[in-house]
């Protein structure tokens, strides 16, 4: 525990230390000498809250105004698929007999996104439970010429997951099965459909954790993960899923099963044809069963939520983490000041420091107490001595972890409440992160109500958020492409984690050069010769 080593702190570091104590008194003196209630104190009743409110339970929700027709706000032509019959839905109903939902209502929450930014208007929703039963459906379709939209827990935030005209949509929720898990070398093999915190919890039981995490872990699929290469929390300490996954199993649009659900760690064999599925957004074929390796359990977790003084404070704090915490530092994130204000308002979350312009979490995971926590304290003594870091706190019980993990997870459910919210998930030169944000606050002066800036900056990847009261084309003008011209002149990437989607299909341009884009067109149309896997999405149409 980080108490034993008190001795060697400051008196100013002691309330990091009272804060860490299980138990700590509900008022405690800052080393600034402030009165402040810490946040567990302050957050009271609100422990075992997912982090992820889903939207149909959000206190907004029901008043939440219709989303508009995603053909109707987005100049986008029906291409010419068949249309759902009366038979079509018969043959259906052979294959996964029960499973064919026409119920308009429960189609609602299937044709909107989780941002309630686009509205397909499809018929049917297909819910599988086997890969035999996805091979039959998209034989058929395949042969009658039906669009097909897959989709995971509908978390995507690029409108990759929802129909944008009358797209079937096949659902991977009932695919939810652990098919195997080898305790020597942690490898998972699990269909699609299950969802993320559910894995995290099984593989956590057997002393292992999942190599990915992310917010909406609550809702989303693993399959929808893979599909979207999702990046997330861990992606600092655990790297890419292109390097954690080991196999796939895919379905290919004309029914063909592909199974490459291998467990091995090596194994070059030809080419490495699973690599082409991951982040492919379901435009290649629908994953059916995936085989990931999951790293030990660490023994020790600690996280600290940081106030900085500036954003070059922000970066100096991060290489010093670097230097210091070494092989333990597993995540490093960032907010602004008006994030902050975002989720105290919204959510009625409190910040745990004082107020400050950028705010950061360090967590270190590693496989000894004593270890880290030495490392730590050396670190944190280290940044408020040198003013990197004005304020702070330290958590390494479960639960205060969870509670500031929930300060950065939850910007997501605080801007969604706050109107209409323009997203912008780009990779750019670390140094250069937080310039765009800036530069767009004077450019849109009052027509946006926010303009925030946080993500993983460990990997260079900021999450660029505006809010407005409303859907605005001539704000969507002053955004678009000024944000895509700012990040291809610094060589960056439109899209980091997210993915294409319907929303970012057009720019695609700014990150790859016409070669790529060609390439990848070629490769649809060999695997997907007729198109009919989620159409509209990822690649430009004209490429
Ligand atoms: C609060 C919140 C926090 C988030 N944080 C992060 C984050 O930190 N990092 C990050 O990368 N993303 C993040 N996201 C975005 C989203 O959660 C991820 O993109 C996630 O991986 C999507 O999974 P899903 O199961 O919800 O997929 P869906 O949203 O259902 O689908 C996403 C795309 O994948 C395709 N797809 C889904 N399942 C399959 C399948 N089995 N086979 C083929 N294609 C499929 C869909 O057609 C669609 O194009 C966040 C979202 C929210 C709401």
């Amino acid at each position: 525990m980080v108490r034993r080593l008190a001795p060697r702190w400051p008196v100013w570091l002691f309330p990091w230390r009272a804060a860490c104590t299980p138990g700590a008194f509900v008022q405690q003196r800052t080393w600034a000498g402030a009165t402040r209630t810490p946040l567990w104190g302050r957050l009271h009743g609100v422990a075992g809250v997912s982090p992820l409110v889903r939207r149909g339970s959000s206190s907004t929700s029901s008043q939440a105004p219709e989303v508009v027709l995603t053909c109707e706000r987005y100049p986008v032509r029906r291409l010419p698929f068949s249309t759902v019959s009366e038979e079509d839905l018969a043959t259906f109903e052979r294959i996964i007999p029960s499973r064919v939902i026409t119920d308009p209502e429960e189609l609602e929450a299937s044709n909107v996104d989780w941002l309630r930014t686009m509205r397909g208007c499809s018929k049917v929703l297909l819910k599988p439970r086997t890969s035999e039963e996805v091979s039959h459906i998209l034989r058929y379709c395949h042969e009658r010429n039906l669009a097909v939209n897959t989709q995971g827990g509908n978390t995507g935030l690029v409108g990759g997951s929802v129909p944008v005209f009358d797209e079937i949509i096949l659902s991977t929720a009932l695919m939810n099965q652990v098919v195997s898990f080898q305790d020597i070398s942690g490898i998972l093999v699990c269909q699609a459909g299950c969802i993320l915190e559910e894995l995290s919890r099984y593989v956590e039981e057997r002393d292992f954790i999942m190599p990915l995490d992310l917010g909406a872990k609550g809702s989303c699929h693993i399959g929808g993960n893979l599909a979207t290469n999702a990046g997330g929390l861990r992606f600092l300490r655990y790297g890419s899923l292109h390097g954690t996954v080991l196999g796939l199993e895919v379905v290919l649009a004309d029914g063909t099963v592909l199974n490459c659900l291998t467990s091995l760690r090596k194994d070059n064999t030809g080419y490495d044809l699973k690599q082409l599925f991951i982040g492919s957004e379901g435009t290649l074929g629908v994953i059916t069963a995936v085989s990931i390796l999951c790293p030990p359990k660490p023994r020790a977790v600690n996280v600290a939520f940081l106030g900085c003084p500036g954003f070059a404070e922000v970066l100096q704090t991060f290489s010093t983490c670097k230097r210091m915490l070494g092989e333990i530092l597993s995540a490093y994130e960032f907010m602004d000041a008006e994030c902050m204000q975002l989720v105290r308002h919204h959510l009625h979350l409190a910040s745990p420091v004082q107020e400050s312009p950028f705010y950061v979490l360090v967590e270190t995971s590693g496989s000894r107490v004593e270890h880290d926590a030495e490392k730590l304290s050396s670190f944190l003594e280290h940044a408020l001595g040198s003013g990197l870091v004005t304020d702070g706190t330290l958590a390494t019980d479960q639960g205060k972890i969870k509670m500031l993990w929930a300060l950065r997870e939850r910007i997501t459910e605080a801007l969604t409440r706050d109107g209409y919210v323009y997203k912008y998930d780009i990779s750019l030169p670390v140094d250069r992160l937080y310039d765009l944000v800036t530069d767009l606050r004077a450019r849109l002066g009052s027509q946006a109500k926010h303009v925030v800036g946080y993500g993983h900056l460990g990997d260079g990847n900021l999450h660029l958020n505006v809010t407005a009261e409303a859907f605005s084309p001539s704000l969507l003008g002053d955004l678009e492409p000024y944000v895509y011209e700012w990040t291809a002149g610094q060589r960056g990437s439109v899209s980091a984690e997210h993915g294409v989607g319907f929303k970012k299909q057009s720019v695609l341009g700014y990150s790859k050069p016409p070669e790529a884009l060609r390439l990848m067109q070629q490769l649809k149309t060999l695997l997907d010769p007729k198109g009919i896997l989620n159409p509209y999405k990822t690649l430009p149409t004209q490429a």
